[in-house]
């Protein structure tokens, strides 16, 4: 598990969750940015069979809401991108890799047959498999977007950074002349980073002293989820809340001393 390449270049999102209000723009934003489907149709066909619907639908961002006494936060949960990512290891296919510089983990979808082993190991459920071939609404098939694939009935689909966004970045640097492992700080930002109206999103390279992310990540409010599991996650979340990271780290009781005493670790 520890023989992942540790790339030049990590992008990472901070989320800060003190500024989440749960508004849910950053789901459309990405839903539209990825040619996610709407899924009425599955929704009422899986609900009929019993099964509850937060397991089933397609959505690569999901928000989660966290209670403590009268007190509510919001945690959005992208793809972790994690430093050593399970689905990775238990592919038979090489349908999802981590071998891009910035260590984004790919989904190839026309690699992927849909044997679900990546959803089985992935300890966020950062993975959704089509039940369904996807419907759209008569005229909505217009908006599509040429930059994602469409994903078929069978395979396995998650969250990419946006990945191509990091692709026209880097062909923007290209014909400015400029290094393209050298992408200014914004000059490459995944919808959801981008769309949030209270700035809860800061993405960027983690070791790059010159983004935003790289100090937010190192903040003492920062936290990442399950990180004991030794995954590595590219994406961190802040709080100044202590209830809030103890529950996103999801320590027992008995552990808390454990995160109160720093913020997250960096690969
Ligand atoms: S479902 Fe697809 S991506 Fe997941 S392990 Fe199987 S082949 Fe690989
Ligand atoms: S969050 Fe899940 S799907 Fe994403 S890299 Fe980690 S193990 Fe893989």
């Amino acid at each position: 598990m520890s023989t992942f390449q540790d790339f030049p270049i990590r992008w990472g999102m901070v989320i800060d969750i003190d500024k989440c209000t749960g508004c849910g723009a950053c789901v459309v934003a990405c839903n539209k940015e990825n040619n996610i489907a709407p899924q009425d149709n599955q929704l009422r066909r899986i609900e009929a069979k019993g099964f509850p619907t937060r397991f089933k639908k397609i959505e690569w961002l999901t928000i989660y809401e966290l209670t403590d006494g009268g007190d509510t936060a919001y945690l959005p949960r992208p793809c972790m991108q994690c430093g050593v990512p399970s689905c990775v290891s238990v592919c038979p296919a090489i349908a999802t890799d981590k071998n891009e510089n910035g260590g984004i983990v790919s989904q190839i979808y026309p690699r992927c047959f849909g044997c679900r082993y990546c959803m089985a190991s992935c300890p966020y459920h950062a993975r959704v498999f089509n039940w369904d071939q996807p419907v759209w609404p008569e005229g909505m098939e217009k908006q599509l977007t040429p930059h994602t694939s469409v994903r078929s009935r069978g395979v396995v689909e998650k969250c990419s950074f946006c990945h191509h966004r990091l692709m026209y970045a880097k062909d923007a640097a290209r014909v400015a002349g400029e290094d393209p492992e050298k992408l200014a700080d914004g000059a490459y930002m995944p919808a959801c980073a981008e769309v949030c109206p209270t700035g809860a999103i800061t993405f960027g390279d983690v070791k790059n002293p010159e983004h935003a992310v790289y100090e937010l990540a190192r903040s003492p409010h920062t936290f990442r989820l399950l990180a004991r599991l030794g995954t590595d996650p590219q994406v961190y979340y802040m709080s100044k809340r202590a209830w809030v990271r103890l529950q996103g780290d999801n320590y027992l009781a008995n552990e808390k001393a454990q995160v109160n005493e720093g913020g997250a670790h960096h690969g």
